[in-house]
């Protein structure tokens, strides 16, 4: 039973906004003090001795709250993770240390430290790329680097046993 109560469960706003991910053992709490609806559940269920009662996998408030979220560090990490350890130039899939972190325009032509000019790269890629900048010599990036918001965390979390959380984190678009 601890097992399954560490899965984790998608909280909705009453908004239907993500919130956060909290444990299943929380969302049992939250069912049972008649805070949440459940709008999903997995597949088992929770059996005590008083019990037996789906294990919930989209919970959603019943009172709106206001929350704000805090901003995604920029780190090497964190990149990585956007990039889905891809690098953006020749869209190979690596381990972490395989990978290294490219300026798309150079620090020397003025390329900030940011989301927008920060990508994954294969070492073979940073290295041809070396300090030019990517109309010179003929390299593009596979997709635009952006700054991910929130729902980037909740979206590297989903598994098989989540498809149901894609409606409310916009991945049902192609
Ligand atoms: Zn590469």
């Amino acid at each position: 039973m601890d097992a399954l109560l560490n899965n984790k469960v998608l909280l909705l706003n009453a908004s239907y906004e993500p919130l956060m991910l909290v444990s299943g053992k929380k969302a049992i709490i939250l069912l049972l003090c008649d805070k949440v609806d459940s709008l999903d559940d997995y597949p088992f269920k929770i059996r005590s001795t008083y019990m037996s009662l789906n294990l919930p996998s989209i919970i959603r408030l019943k009172e709106y709250i206001n929350y704000r979220f805090s901003e995604i560090a920029l780190s090497r990490k964190n990149i990585l993770r956007r990039d889905n350890y891809t690098c953006q130039y020749c869209g190979k899939k690596l381990s972490p240390n395989k990978l290294t972190i490219d300026h798309v325009i150079p620090k020397y032509k003025g390329g900030e430290n940011s989301w927008k000019n920060l990508v994954a790269a294969c070492k073979a890629c940073n290295s041809k790329k070396g300090n030019f900048v990517l109309n010179k010599i003929n390299m593009k990036l596979i997709k635009k680097p952006i700054k991910p918001n929130f729902i980037f965390h909740f979206q590297k979390e989903i598994s098989r046993h989540q498809n149901s959380w894609k409606q409310y984190l916009f991945l049902n678009e192609k």
